[in-house]
């Protein structure tokens, strides 16, 4: 894994892209500048890497596009020592941004040989995020409540179980709709029993399903 000049300067290309597109926070900015994405792709898709685009991974799932890691994550209002929960590991890039702003973050990914292959990477880039192999439909209640919840696949409805994972106070963000497209949605838990919802556009993600493989 090397990270040259060329690639700094393609990131940085990616960071002007994004900024464009509209995302405003800095701390988010440095993260994409910062986080080489060519190394969640297999080599040989380097100039893919830089480009503002989701990108298969295996498994038939995809690394989400830049901006749309940039976009969910400016939306969850992650705050430095955040304890958050993220649903849909995939390639570990998501995860890397989160753990970039100074947040907690316990990670959870349904494809066996996905969830092997971003442990072994992001341990190798000393990230430490708490890894689960698992059904992100049920959360992690042991480990629950959370400041944020980010659900990085498609969801049919918002997990009613997740909802009650989240802390009096605190954001779930979640593309929801069918396979032809989500419309992401803010969740913030307003009381015990009183939460909000905003709608934020439309998305592509690859489904949220059920059981793990
Ligand atoms: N955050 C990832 C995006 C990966 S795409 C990244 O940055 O690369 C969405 C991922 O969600 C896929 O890897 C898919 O296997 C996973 N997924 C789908 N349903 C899930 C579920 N119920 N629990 C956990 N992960 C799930």
């Amino acid at each position: 894994m090397t990270d040259s000049y060329r690639h700094k300067g393609l990131r940085k290309k990616l960071v002007d892209i994004i900024t464009q597109k509209g995302i405003k926070d800095q701390r988010i900015l440095d993260a994409i500048g910062k986080v080489p994405r060519h190394y969640f792709m297999d080599s040989g898709f380097i100039e893919f890497a830089y480009r503002d685009q989701a990108f298969p991974i295996g498994s038939g799932q995809t690394i989400s596009q830049p901006y749309t890691v940039a976009f969910q994550t400016e939306l969850l209002q992650v705050e430095k020592h955040n304890k958050i929960l993220e649903i849909g590991t995939g390639s570990g890039y998501q995860c890397a941004i989160l753990l970039e702003l100074g947040a907690k973050v316990y990670t959870i990914e349904r494809q066996r040989e996905l969830f092997l292959k971003s442990r072994a990477l992001l341990i190798k880039m000393s990230y430490k995020p708490y890894f689960y192999y698992g059904d992100g439909y049920k959360g992690l209640p042991n480990n629950a409540p959370f400041d944020k919840i980010l659900i990085t696949a498609g969801a049919p409805e918002t997990p009613k179980e997740l909802l009650k994972q989240l802390k009096v106070g605190g954001r779930m963000v979640v593309p929801v709709g069918g396979s032809s497209g989500q419309v992401m949605i803010s969740v913030d838990r307003l009381s015990e029993d009183e939460y909000k919802e905003s709608e934020h556009g439309y998305f592509s993600f690859v489904p949220m399903l059920k059981g793990k493989q």
